[in-house]
Formats: C-alpha cells, sequence, structure tokens
C-alpha cells in the first residue's frame, strides 16, 4: 500500500509511513474497520448462525471483529442453553405437580 501523505510505497500493516511518519492506520484492513464492536457481538449474540459466517469472514482480515463476533457467539449459546435447562427444570417441576395434585384427586375418589 501508499502513504497517503507522501505517496511512497509501504509495508502492508505498518501504523505509520517509514518516510514521512503520517498515520496509515485507518487505510488497510487492519486498521479503522479492526476494532471490537459491541454491535457485531450483539449480532452474533441474536443470530449465532450469521455471526459464525462472519466470523469466518473476518477471522484473518479482522481479528478484533472477528473476536467480538465470537465472544457474542459463545456468549448467545451459553445463555440459550441456561434457558432451556431452567425451561426443562420448570417443565418438570410442573409435570411433578400435575401429578402429586392428580394422585390426590385419585387418593380422594377412593
Ligand atoms: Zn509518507
Amino acid at each position: 500500500m501508499y502513504c497517503q501523505n507522501c505517496g511512497k510505497m509501504q509495508e502492508n500493516g505498518s501504523a505509520v509511513c517509514a518516510d514521512c511518519g503520517a498515520e496509515l492506520i485507518g487505510k488497510n484492513d487492519y486498521g479503522r474497520n479492526n476494532k471490537k464492536s459491541f454491535w457485531f457481538a450483539l449480532l452474533s449474540f441474536v443470530f449465532p448462525i450469521a455471526g459464525f459466517i462472519l466470523y469466518l469472514i473476518y477471522e484473518d482480515r479482522k481479528p478484533a471483529r472477528a473476536h467480538s463476533l465470537i465472544v457474542g457467539f459463545v456468549t448467545g449459546i451459553i445463555i440459550k442453553l441456561l434457558l432451556i435447562v431452567i425451561l426443562l427444570v420448570l417443565w418438570g417441576v410442573a409435570i411433578n405437580q400435575l401429578l402429586n395434585s392428580s394422585d390426590l384427586l385419585f387418593d380422594s375418589l377412593l
């Protein structure tokens, strides 16, 4: 890539121009768009499949954004698993109470 200040060829991924010292961050893939993003984490949290696909896309080019995606993805999966466990427990308790009350009903009929 070329420095936008002096126009000289620079190594890809350098933060500043070796010739004039101008900032190069933001002009390549490792710059402006590569930062941790709450919105990407949230996207991945709500839509785990979309988040995981984006993670695969950004894994090499935007590691920080990919990190946000995987954090949202894992958090989303954990919370959904917890919700399922809680629902199963509540369901079990409800079934138990139903069985107990029908037992009482059955006993009172005898
Ligand atoms: Zn320069």
